[in-house]
């Protein structure tokens, strides 16, 4: 397909594709063309050579490779794709939905600001309609693999006629599509190949702060083709990018259902690092779940796995007649249990970040543990805390963040919530 990036010993790719070398050298300095690594002096090879350390994932790139990109035209036929979603965008999603349909009109870079629970997907329904009907190659990459299996198939129900691929790991066939659902890793296999690329959670570990994968999304667009990041946190680098580039900045405020963000309470525990070994503390927190779980379900935070484990152990006596469970990046079991989850199987459900963001439960409470520790940045807390009251009828669902110190982060993450509401409260003036 057109875009698609191979990498070749030099020489032997095939003639009528673009070729450029895998590393080319700026003031005798190597730097890795795929992902724009610059090459420290100690990574070369036994005859010398230099290689890349930065997308090893992918396959070596030396200074005796070149990466060949298929040119060949993908003769698309325009054709109607229509957008078979039954619901309704409020009168607030239908505003930014035009606009960002108007942004891919005029080619213009395009960030927009969401709250999370705002309904970001469904806004995209109309620009994605018309990218299938100008026969424009789109990718919808995002740096979480939950993400991309929570997007795709809904993508796919609005959609069930347009050429939809899902990836998300090395290994799997590419086949012909039109709209590709992929981490941001993926993008790495394309230069200049999208006309639409679409960036969800940009500010989301492993995207946020990473070079390597700033210059895969870069180079992954054609150079007539435009960028949408969607975020409900965007960092300041971020934001200072859309004013320097002049990209058009559209804002949500307001949730679909319109009713305000859940301000975190925050509550004082003592050594919540200790937590487990602890029968008072354990105590504490086995209260603060029964009291929750009064009205909702819960899902509980933890900063690090093995605290996790530990933590699940100790508190399953405390919380006897609940049906408790764990999940995090490292379980096999992961996809089951937050299936199960949303099915109602469970009514605890201990997490790590895992579940920061992507994942809509219907009335569940959160609680985060240590919301000190340094894993929870503002912008982690930000979508964890959004992950109360996204689903169903308002059920008091709560956001308790269990702290010792009170961080910058911690303390940040409030102020903002707060702001947004009421940022929320002036759009409605509007
Ligand atoms: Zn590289």
């Amino acid at each position: 397909m057109q875009g698609k990036q191979e990498l070749y010993p030099k020489g032997t790719g095939p003639k009528d594709a673009h070729t450029r070398p895998g590393i080319a050298f700026y003031k005798g300095r190597p730097q890795c063309q795929r992902c724009g690594t610059w090459i420290a002096e100690n990574c070369r090879l036994e005859n010398g050579a230099y290689f890349c350390p930065g997308c090893l994932l992918l396959g070596r790139v030396t200074e005796f490779h070149e990466l060949v990109t298929d040119v060949t035209p993908i003769a698309r036929p325009k054709e109607v794709v229509p957008c078979v979603w039954s619901g309704t965008l409020t009168a607030k999603q239908a505003v930014v939905a035009i606009a960002l349909k108007e942004c891919l009109d005029k080619r213009q870079n395009a960030l927009l600001w969401a709250v999370t629970g705002s309904g970001k997907t469904e806004m995209l329904f109309p620009m994605l309609e018309q990218a299938f009907q100008e026969g424009l190659q789109v990718a919808y990459a995002t740096p979480r693999i939950d993400v991309c299996n929570e997007v795709y198939p809904r993508l796919r129900q609005a959609f069930p006629s347009g050429g939809i691929l899902l990836r998300h790991s090395q290994g799997e066939e590419w086949g012909d599509f039109q709209l590709l659902v992929a981490t941001t890793h993926q993008l790495l296999h394309f230069y200049r190949a999208f006309d639409l690329l679409i960036i969800d959670e940009s500010d989301a570990f492993p995207y946020v702060d990473n070079p390597v994968l700033h210059q895969a999304s870069r180079l992954a667009v054609k150079e007539q083709g435009i960028t949408v990041h969607l975020t409900a946190t965007p960092s300041r680098e971020l934001k200072q990018k859309r004013e320097k580039e002049n990209w058009c900045l559209l804002t949500l405020f307001q949730r679909y259902h319109k009713r305000p963000l859940v301000v975190p309470e925050l509550c004082f525990m003592e050594n919540w690092h200790k937590l487990p070994e602890r029968k008072r503390g354990l105590k504490k927190l086995a209260r603060l779940c029964e009291t929750l779980l009064k009205d909702n379900r819960l899902l509980l935070f933890c900063p690090q796995i093995d605290y996790l484990k530990r933590l699940e152990q100790a508190l399953q006596p405390y919380l006897a007649q609940w049906r408790v469970t764990s999940v995090s990046a490292r379980d096999e079991k992961r996809q089951e249990k937050i299936q199960g989850m949303r099915e109602g199987e469970w009514d605890v459900l201990l997490t790590s970040t895992v579940l920061e963001r992507g994942v809509t439960f219907a009335n569940v409470s959160v609680v985060v543990l240590g919301a000190d520790h340094e894993v929870f940045t503002k912008s982690v807390l930000i979508q964890i805390a959004g992950r109360v009251d996204r689903l169903g009828e308002y059920r008091h669902g709560r956001v308790v963040f269990c702290y010792q110190e009170q961080t910058y982060p911690l303390r940040q993450a409030i102020v903002e919530i707060k702001a947004i509401n009421r940022k929320r409260g002036q759009e409605d003036a509007l």
